[in-house]
C-alpha cells in the first residue's frame, strides 16, 4: 500500500498539473468505487473546478470549488494523468499502466484542458468520495498527528508512546489515529535508523531512544519524498522509472539478506499481522 511519501509524491504532481482544471465530463466505470454511485458522482462533478490536492494521511483530497473528492488508493489503486505527451503515473503497482484506459480503469476525469486523468485498480478496494468540505473535513480529523508537521514534536511523540503500554513499537507507530501515513515500509526503516526494535513495547523507549526514533521517522519521510517513494513509478514518454527509494531501503523486504551495516543476517519476523525486518545487532 503506498504510505505517506509515496501518496504525497502523487499529491505534488496531481497539484502542479491540476489547478485550476475544470472538469468537462468524468467517466464511471464501475459504480461501486466512487460515492455517490455512477451517474450521480458524474452529474455533481460536471462543470466543477479543482482548486487544489491535498493529502491527509494516506488519503488524497481533490478541493474542489464545491466539495472535496477524497481518493483512497488502498492495496492497488493507480493514478494516472495525461498531459499533454506526458504521463503522469501514480501508484501501487504498473499493471497496464502503458494503455489507457484498460481492463483496471474504473473512473475517467476529462478536463477542459485536455488533460485526463484515470484511477485503476486491480483489486477494487480503492474508492473516491465526493462530500462536503464539512464531511471530509470530519472523516481527516480522525487521523493522527502528521509526522512532516509543525505538530509532531517530540514531546508528543514521547506522550503518545508511554500511553500505549501493551503496545508493540511497530503497531503504534502504524497506528492510523495516532500518526497519519506511516506504513509497514516506513516503520521498519525508523526502527533500523533509530537502532530500536520493531518489537519493543512503545514505553520501554528512553529518552535518547525517542529522540533518535523521532529524528529517524522525519529523515525517512523526507528522503523518501526526494527519491518519490518506494511503490511509487512515474511514467514520462512510457519510459518506465521506478520510485527511487528502493535502493535506499535498508531492512524492508531485505529479510534473511546481510545487514547494510554490520553484515549481520537480517531477520524477518511478524508483527500486527505485517512482515517485519530487523537487525538483531544494530536494534536493541
Ligand atoms: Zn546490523
Amino acid at each position: 500500500m503506498p504510505e505517506l511519501p509515496e501518496v504525497e509524491t502523487i499529491r505534488r504532481d496531481l497539484d502542479a498539473k491540476l489547478r485550476g482544471a475544470r472538469v468537462r465530463q468524468v467517466e464511471v466505470r464501475l459504480a461501486k468505487i466512487t460515492s455517490p454511485k455512477g451517474r450521480e458522482f458524474v452529474k455533481k462533478l460536471r462543470g466543477t473546478r479543482i482548486r487544489e490536492v491535498k493529502r491527509r494521511a494516506k488519503l488524497l483530497a481533490l478541493v474542489l470549488n464545491k466539495g472535496i473528492i477524497l481518493i483512497h488508493l488502498k492495496m492497488t489503486g493507480q493514478l494516472v494523468l495525461r498531459h499533454h505527451q506526458q504521463i503522469i503515473f501514480g501508484g501501487h503497482t504498473i499493471v497496464g499502466a502503458h494503455e489507457l484506459p484498460n481492463k483496471y480503469t474504473h473512473v475517467i476525469f476529462y478536463f477542459t484542458n485536455g488533460d485526463e486523468l484515470y484511477f485503476n485498480d486491480l483489486r477494487q478496494f480503492g474508492y473516491l468520495k465526493l462530500m462536503t468540505s464539512a464531511a471530509a473535513q470530519k472523516i481527516l480529523d480522525e487521523y493522527g498527528l502528521e509526522p512532516l508537521s509543525r505538530d509532531f514534536t517530540l514531546e508528543k511523540f514521547a506522550e503518545i508512546l508511554k500511553k500505549r503500554r501493551s503496545g508493540k513499537l511497530k503497531s503504534v507507530l502504524m497506528d492510523q489515529s495516532l500518526f497519519a501515513g506511516i506504513g509497514n515500509i516506513y516503520a521498519d526503516e525508523s526502527c533500523f535508523l533509530a537502532r530500536v526494535r520493531p518489537a519493543r513495547r512503545a514505553p520501554s523507549l528512553n529518552r535518547k531512544e525517542l529522540r533518535a526514533l523521532w529524528l529517524a521517522i522525519k529523515s525517512v519521510l523526507k528522503l523518501s519524498i526526494k527519491h518519490r517513494g518506494t511503490s511509487f513509478n512515474t511514467y514520462v514518454d512510457s519510459q518506465g522509472q521506478a520510485g527511487n527509494f528502493v535502493k535506499y531501503l535498508k531492512v524492508y523486504g531485505r529479510g534473511g539478506e546481510p545487514c547494510k551495516v554490520c553484515g549481520t543476517i537480517l531477520k524477518r519476523t511478524v508483527l500486527a499481522g505485517r512482515g517485519t525486518v530487523y537487525c538483531p545487532k544494530c536494534q536493541h
